[in-house]
């Protein structure tokens, strides 16, 4: 039986107040509760080298809502400027979290990459970050909510 701290997966995030997540093979395992702070997808040169990928999408939670539960030993950082850390898994690599000390609302958040979630969470990106910095290569995009 689910209990209240564990609802099912189906249930619209309207009616959760948290959203699971983990890392591919599963050893590392989070839950942020709701509400976050702001979702977008990031063109950024360091989060599309570190992701090996065209953009990378994340969504913002204040740092104290942010509890990894499982695999704390396996979920390790990178430092990839001074005082940013991201986040992987050791074992599948799986890029998770976004830390930063670069500006001061930063320091308190805790940025998650939405693929990572295996729950709906409360709010679809709604702009793009460093959406100057994006690679050639990608389709159209919509860009009405330029970001930074
Ligand atoms: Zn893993
Ligand atoms: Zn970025």
């Amino acid at each position: 039986m689910p209990t209240a701290d564990t609802p099912p997966p189906s249930s619209p995030a309207s009616v959760r107040n948290e959203a699971h997540g983990r890392c591919m093979c599963g050893r590392v395992k989070f839950v942020a509760r709701f509400p976050s702070r702001m979702a977008a997808h990031c063109h950024c040169e360091s989060c599309r080298r570190s992701h090996s990928a065209g953009f990378v999408t994340w969504i913002g939670f204040p740092s104290d809502q942010v509890v990894v539960l499982e695999g704390e030993q396996d979920h390790v950082s990178y430092e990839s400027s001074p005082g940013t850390q991201r986040t992987f898994c050791r074992v599948c690599g799986t890029k998770l979290f976004f830390r930063s000390t670069r500006t001061e609302r930063w320091a308190k958040e805790t940025h998650i990459a939405l693929a990572a979630f295996d729950d709906p969470v409360d709010r679809a990106p709604s702009g793009h970050a460093f959406y100057e910095e994006h690679v050639p290569w990608l389709p159209f995009m919509q860009v009405d909510q330029p970001d930074a």
